[in-house]
């Protein structure tokens, strides 16, 4: 089925084609065409405006009358030059379109209505939620998305979000996809949705069919290349049930959602039904699906990308995908000497990562003091939870501080410089050290080339992310 992104190019196309031209030629195969008198009403008329909303067509005449149609399952508009063949058989046709330079053909679409300026408000496409890919949307069409879902409270996500009254433009493959990235449960209530639940559900919704939109197909815009390769599928649960989750290994699972029965795809362990109690993880018997899919440094800026966040060495029992299990390299053999080929390179890239994709990247440790590569996206939703200012820090942190505000400076030195070195001092210095990385008030510089960590303050390295968070607190409702 078309979804909105697909529609929405589509629509581009007939505008370019029809916008201000005048239909010399009309025809439909439509019973209702004939009965309603169509040709009359459309042949001669200049085309005003073609909008989209949703998965919806209208062409606005100027005589007030609008040609509406929707393309359902299996229609497709095509576009020709007066005198080139066509693609498909005659007989398909439901719709001709002739201009001065161009011939229009729908071809299969059921659903066709030519309505009255008067009767557009009566009509069933009044009833549509606000259109998600929308360029001006603004806090009104949140608003309204968010009362439309509520009406709704006791219907399953995984049906709402396809019903075209609450919001328009996602389809089948983008509501597994959504829910998959946004955590959801596709058999939660709507109901059950917190308003940070909602605001992230509708942000990612628009910005994966603006990506998949600008990009005209899904591509490139839910898994990685080298993940599509490895699977043969576009998304990380669509059309995968009883294989592994990228993210946690889990199987999985399908189930058939609404009126038509269609089927939503998701992970049972990263999409809690009860995210206050989610389902313990299985110990996972097979290594995961992205094991050894890494071979170049782009692909490893891909795998990083595509999981959010990943650990850098090996780690059987955490719950994070690594760097170590990711790349195709050999382990170090026995006999060998030095570090083994694969430790090399996950040793090499975690450096190289970030200070080849500084504005995509991010190295740093994380609670519990694990040393990790993320996304922009995953150091803004991380930071905005624990940073702290540093004057809430601890007494040494805050000292080590005011040494690394003074100009960056490495590790021996700063400890040399705060004259901590004996070993009872060292663990109070690796936890002070630690605890600016992680409530993000140092971090190390990305400066390539360079062995051994240099530390630096981090707004002094992310100063474009800071501002990013003051047009955050400004804007609070995206
Ligand atoms: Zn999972």
């Amino acid at each position: 089925m078309p979804e909105g992104p697909t529609i929405r190019v589509t629509g581009d196309t007939l505008r370019r084609v029809l916008q201000d031209q005048r239909i010399e030629h009309f025809e439909s195969q439509f019973k209702k065409a004939k009965a309603e008198d169509w040709a009359g009403k459309v042949q001669g008329q200049l085309v005003r405006c073609v909008r989209v909303h949703g998965k919806n067509l209208f062409f606005d005449l100027e005589n007030d009358w609008t040609l509406y149609t929707h393309m359902l399952m299996w229609g497709s508009w095509h576009v020709y030059g007066k005198t080139e063949p066509w693609l498909k058989e005659k007989r398909k046709a439901r719709i001709v379109i002739e201009t001065a330079t161009h011939v229009v053909v729908l071809f299969s679409a059921p659903k066709a209505d030519l309505i009255h300026a008067s009767a557009l408000a009566q009509h069933q496409t009044s009833e549509l939620g606000p259109d998600l890919l929308k360029d001006d949307w603004q806090e009104r069409d949140m608003h309204e998305a968010w009362q439309r879902l509520h009406v709704a409270s006791e219907t399953p996500l995984g049906t709402a979000i396809m019903d075209q009254t609450i919001v328009a433009g996602i389809g089948n493959i983008l509501k597994s996809e959504i829910l998959f990235k946004t955590r959801l449960h596709p058999l939660r209530h709507s109901g059950s949705l917190s308003h940070d639940e909602f605001l992230q559900l509708i942000d990612v919704s628009r910005r994966l069919m603006q990506l998949a939109y600008t990009t005209q197909g899904f591509k490139e815009v839910f898994l990685p290349p080298s993940l599509q390769q490895a699977t043969g599928k576009l998304g990380y649960v669509y059309g995968r049930s009883g294989q592994p989750c990228f993210n946690c290994g889990t199987s999985i699972q399908m189930v058939r959602q609404g009126p038509l029965e269609r089927m939503t795809f998701f992970c049972p362990h990263c999409q809690p039904f009860d995210p206050a109690n989610p389902p313990p993880l299985k110990e996972l018997t097979m290594q995961p699906l992205y094991a050894n899919s890494v071979h170049t440094l782009e692909e490893a800026r891909d795998f990083v990308l595509a999981m959010g966040m990943i650990g850098i060495l090996q780690d059987t029992k955490g719950k994070l995908p690594t760097l170590w299990d990711a790349v195709d390299f050999l382990d170090k053999q026995p006999g060998e000497g030095g570090w083994g080929e694969k430790m090399g390179k996950v040793w090499s890239w975690k450096n190289a990562l970030p200070a080849t994709y500084p504005d995509e990247i991010f190295y740093g440790k994380i609670k519990g003091g694990r040393a990790v590569l993320m996304s922009m996206e995953k150091l803004r939703a991380l930071y905005q939870q624990y940073h702290k200012p540093v004057e809430q820090c601890g007494a040494v942190a805050q000292q080590l501080w005011k040494i690394i505000q003074q100009g960056s400076i490495m590790t021996v030195p700063l400890r040399q410089v705060i004259g901590m070195t004996d070993r009872k001092e060292r663990g109070l210095f690796d936890r002070a050290l630690q605890e600016l990385q992680v409530t993000f008030n140092i971090a190390r510089s990305n400066q390539p080339d360079v062995e051994g960590d240099i530390w630096v303050p981090f707004t002094k390295q992310y100063p474009q992310f800071a501002e990013h968070l003051v047009h955050a607190d400004q804007t609070p409702a995206r």
